[in-house]
């Protein structure tokens, strides 16, 4: 057939795992073409997942703060809420990113062809184009040849089968548009997507119910970290039902009916005016015929890759949600960069110890490598050094006395292997502990670093403090 288009690297997708590989692509010199079905680059977390979550996660700390700002001695009146000035708050940020990314991939002369690609066979990619917002398609296709392939394609909410389909049943992409703050809302799973949104809703007004199948929300962290989330966060929400499905729903004019089964099921059916699925998300592997261009598939949909982030054809590369957990942004970039690396010709490994967590809930919960469930499941011998927020000036000061910042390390090499913060800005701090694990750094070195006093971020170096035995910040 004929092609529109030669490149030397053809990306799949947009998101951070697309864009990323698709600047350092260019950057290496490689002729670059992007294929993406949104109007805009950015994927899943820039147009409706990271950035805009946030943007409403920050709207909703502002009415938290006044709200608990009484024994300040600041009193406020009641919030009122205006939606579209609020909306047009997350779309500037989200188009202020967007613009961002379009003149970095016009600046490296990176051909952005909007539609749906789906391989034809190894070399040939074919696209439906689409316009407007992405999402409808024009009937045009275009042909694209490509020495090399790098997928990016992403994931995509999980929808439960036996949810109705109605306007006021929505994923995190319909949560995120925010169209009206419903009185009595229902978030179907408790992982970090749904009570961060069940964050926003709640502090905009709505009463949350949750609803979780495994017998714990927020799985993941130590539960001593859930527990300061918990505590913080009971009183704000309605039924938090674990161990429990939402068995049967009904759309009625009047309100979504929602009938419960399992262990901590209500009898009576809950009438909602607002129900967030967020039970999970599901790789795009099985979207884009793969198999014609001889990738293999696994049987849930993500793309096996080795070391170098190469699929089973030496050519074609994969990257990002699509090729496996941890769905996170900060992963799939640092993924595509290899993958670019190596389409270039460089000798690149994705070799990253360990990819931090963050649930950006109020408040904050962050984690990276080893968690002490995990250490004592494998058996390693590991110690623990806890430093209490309530013994940190600053946290006091900010009212953030609840939280704690804890250090895993190795009980010979004295190493550290893993971290947990819980508390405000736990996830801007998060990184320290990173930098540390995969410098090899052992708890002397955290605890001899100088740190700013005072500062939630000391909290680091005095957990590790701890660790060697040297603190005498906590009574
Ligand atoms: P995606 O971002 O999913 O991008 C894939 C792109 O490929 C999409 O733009 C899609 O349109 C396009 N595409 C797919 N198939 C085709 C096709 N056939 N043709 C053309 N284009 C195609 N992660 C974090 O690290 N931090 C967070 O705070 C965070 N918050 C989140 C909040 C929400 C509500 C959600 C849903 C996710 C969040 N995530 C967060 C996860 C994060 O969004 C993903 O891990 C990240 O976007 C993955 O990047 P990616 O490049 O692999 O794929």
């Amino acid at each position: 057939g004929s092609v529109d288009i030669e490149c030397e690297m053809l990306v799949l997708g947009a998101g951070p795992g697309g864009y990323s590989a698709a600047f350092r692509s260019a950057d290496l010199g490689m002729k670059t073409v992007i294929v993406e079905r949104y109007a805009t680059l950015g994927g899943v977390c820039l147009n409706v997942g990271c950035i805009p979550s946030k943007a409403l996660l920050h709207v909703a700390e502002m009415i938290e703060k006044t709200q608990s700002s009484n024994d300040l001695g600041i009193t406020f009146s009641e919030p009122q809420i205006n939606i579209d000035k609020l909306q047009a708050h997350t779309e500037k940020v989200v188009s202020t990113l967007a613009n961002g990314l379009a003149s970095m991939a016009k600046g490296r002369k990176i051909k952005v062809v909007r539609g749906y690609g789906n391989f034809l066979d190894p070399h040939h990619l074919e696209v439906e184009v689409t316009d407007g917002k992405g999402q409808n398609r024009t009937g045009a296709r275009k042909v694209i040849k490509f020495q090399k392939c790098i997928i990016a394609a992403g994931s995509a909410a999980v929808h439960l089968p036996f949810i109705p389909h109605d306007s006021r049943i929505v994923d995190s992409t319909g949560a995120l548009e925010l169209n009206f703050v419903p009185q009595k809302m229902l978030v179907i799973g408790g992982g970090i997507i749904g009570l961060e949104m069940a964050t926003v809703y709640s502090s905009l007004g709505a009463r949350v119910d949750i609803v979780e199948m495994a017998d714990v929300l927020m799985p993941g962290p130590d539960r001593d970290a859930v527990r300061i989330w918990e505590r913080q966060n009971l009183h704000r929400f309605g039924k938090i039902m674990l161990k429990t499905k939402a068995a049967e729903i009904e759309a009625k004019d009047d309100g979504l009916y929602v009938k419960f089964e399992g262990g901590n099921a209500t009898a009576e059916t809950m009438k909602y005016d607002m129900i967030l699925q967020a039970a999970g998300r599901i790789p795009n592997g099985n979207k884009i015929a793969a198999d014609k261009a001889g990738v293999i598939v696994d049987e849930r949909g993500f793309i096996p890759v080795d070391s170098q982030m190469c699929t089973n054809m030496p050519h074609i590369f994969a990257v990002g949600d699509i090729v496996g957990q941890p769905m996170l942004a900060h992963k799939a970039m640092h993924e595509a960069h290899t993958a670019a690396e190596v389409a270039a010709g460089t000798r690149a490994f994705f070799d990253a110890l360990v990819t931090p967590v963050v649930s950006y809930t109020h408040p904050e919960v962050a984690w990276v490598g080893y968690t002490e469930a995990q250490a004592k499941k494998e058996g390693r011998n590991v110690d623990v050094a806890r430093f209490p927020w309530a013994a940190s000036g600053r946290a006091i000061a900010n009212g953030a006395d609840y939280g704690f910042t804890k250090l895993i390390f190795d009980i010979k090499t004295r190493r550290v292997v893993g971290g947990t913060i819980v508390g405000p800005s736990a996830g801007d701090m998060i990184g320290e502990v990173c930098l540390a694990i995969e410098m090899g750094c052992d708890v002397v070195d955290i605890a001899r670093t100088i740190h700013p006093h005072p500062t939630l971020g000391e909290t680091i170096g005095l957990s590790a403090e701890v660790a060697d035995g040297s603190c005498t910040d906590i009574p």
